[in-house]
């Protein structure tokens, strides 16, 4: 058989915002589909209307747009494999529902939710399959005319896939090896229902990935269970042949304890499971995004890949395309990946150092804004360099630096009853004497001059230093204190400094 061009696709339902989980499994798609000079389709599996969430799609879409995620087909971006929205597609599935109850690997089921009801009530563990069909009012049972009349009578019905009971169903997958299965234990799924003309997921997930030329499925573990009818489905049309190959991605966990992470941990321990913040349409809840919490995509993106994947040393920090080159899908771990969200905030942190100090500058500025400070971009560009090591996200900027850009108007009083020494109103009169003299006021000169002054005069450096700290930050912290004065210039260091001395003398 040839080559086939390497195909893999995303296919979330519409129901709701779009799990980080979900996200790491785009993520894999993406960087597959790269590092094969593949395709990557993005597909909406919408076929239950009852759980459809308008808003979801876009939702999704402008995430992976957030985090530069591409597709190169589906919905929103085109491609000849279209529609790529499911419910667009009914046609297509009638036709192949047609061709299983044609060949007899499926059949028409009449039975009522009451009537299934009842069985459940009657036979412990019932389940609707090769042992129990038999008693069921369908298409197996009825005599042709009877199943004729009740369709022309609008009797709703359901079509069940037929599973042949004892035999073992083999799912090859890619990360977990070879996963059998017995027939026996599935029951005959439903693909397809009248009312609403509309296949299940299972059935459309399948034709579509057969139609779009799927090569790989790469999905969460969550899905598993349904691989072994994937495989039976496709034997049944045919199409053994081109099966796509499976991987199934470990599960994401809670960051502490057992189980699968949910949006409880998240609210609970404080960190988003979204990438973008959520407003559900029905309840009005508004969940909290990686995006309005100030994570760089970038940085989530990094912290995602290693969830359940390494490269096979111990390098974390990597970029998009780093992650392209390295990504192998054998690597990935059978066991869970627990979801350590402060190593999420760690990769924030280092995604901010790598950033050029003009690009966390320009978003450091609407901050500034809110804090109505309106500050020359060459400031805040410097600030930000000097500061940008101290924090994890850009909004805590403000809080590490606003003494660049506003001044103080109280002292700390711990810091003022430890630094505040009997003569320091004198020493900062003529510290401000001193440097109100200098023409120069670089950095460098007046570490210099002040240096010196402190040496020529036998003062303590420790006493000086603190003091002056005080008079321009209004507390002990702060970077290099020539580092502070520079930046704030001559005219507002020398004017902090006597709003100081007549406060706290
Ligand atoms: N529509 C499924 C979901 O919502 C996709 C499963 C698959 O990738 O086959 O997760």
């Amino acid at each position: 058989m040839a080559e086939r061009k390497v195909r893999v696709r995303f296919a979330p339902s519409p129901t709701g915002a779009l799990h980080i989980g979900g996200v790491r499994t785009a993520l894999y798609n993406y960087l597959f589909a790269r590092q094969h000079g593949g395709d990557l389709i993005f597909r909406i599996e919408d076929t239950d209307s009852n759980r459809f969430v308008p808003g979801a799609e876009e939702y999704i879409i402008e995430s992976f747009k957030w985090l530069g995620i591409q597709f190169d087909e589906g919905v929103s971006f085109g491609g000849d494999h279209g529609p790529y929205r499911q419910s667009e597609r009914r046609d297509i599935y009638k036709k192949y529902v047609r061709q299983l109850l044609d060949a007899g690997k499926a059949y028409i089921a009449f039975d009522t939710p009451a009537e299934l009801e009842a069985k459940r009530a009657e036979i412990p563990n019932f389940q609707y399959d090769a042992h129990t069909r038999g008693m069921m009012r369908n298409s197996l049972t009825l005599p042709q005319e009877e199943v004729d009349r009740l369709i022309a009578e609008g009797q709703q019905y359901v079509v069940r896939f037929k599973i042949e009971p004892d035999e073992d169903v083999h799912v090859n997958d890619l990360i977990r090896g070879d996963v059998v299965i017995n027939s026996s234990i599935l029951d005959d799924k439903v693909l397809y229902k009248s009312a609403d003309e509309l296949p299940t997921y299972h059935l459309a997930n399948i034709v579509d990935d057969h139609l779009m030329e799927v090569t790989h499925v790469i999905r969460g573990e969550e899905w598993l269970p349904s691989a072994p009818l994937h495989v039976l489905l496709y034997r049944a049309f045919g199409w053994a042949d081109t099966m796509p190959a499976f991987a199934h991605l470990p599960l994401l966990l809670k960051p502490d304890g057992k189980g699968k992470l949910s949006k409880r941990d998240g609210d609970r321990l404080g960190f988003p499971v979204f990438p973008l913040e959520w407003h559900d349409p029905k309840t009005g809840e508004v969940s909290r995004g990686f995006r309005e919490e100030g994570y760089l995509p970038e940085a989530v993106l990094n912290f995602l890949a290693l969830l359940g994947w390494n490269p096979g040393n111990d390098q974390e920090l990597m970029t998009l395309d780093e992650m392209v080159h390295l990504f192998d899908i054998h690597r990935c771990s059978k066991a869970g990946a627990r979801f350590d969200y402060v190593k999420g905030i760690w990769f924030n942190h280092e995604y901010i150092l790598k950033m050029s100090d003009e690009r966390v500058a320009e978003m450091f500025m609407p901050v500034l804004k809110e804090h109505g400070i309106d500050a020359p971009m060459d400031k805040v560009v410097t600030v930000v360099g000097m500061m940008k090591g101290r924090v994890n996200f850009v909004k805590e900027l403000w809080d590490t630096c606003k003494f660049f850009f506003v001044a103080p108007t109280e002292y700390d009083p711990k810091t003022v009853q430890k630094r505040w020494k009997p003569d320091s109103a004198e020493m900062m009169t003529r510290l401000a004497d001193l440097l109100e003299s200098l023409d120069d006021f670089s950095l460098e000169n007046q570490e210099r001059v002040v240096m010196k002054w402190i040496e020529d005069n036998g003062l303590h450096t420790g006493n000086i230093m603190n003091a002056f700290r005080l008079t321009l930050v209004g507390e002990g912290k702060g970077p290099h204190m020539f580092d502070i004065s520079s930046v704030l210039g001559k005219e507002e260091t020398i004017a902090r400094m006597r709003r100081a001395i007549e406060v706290l003398k």
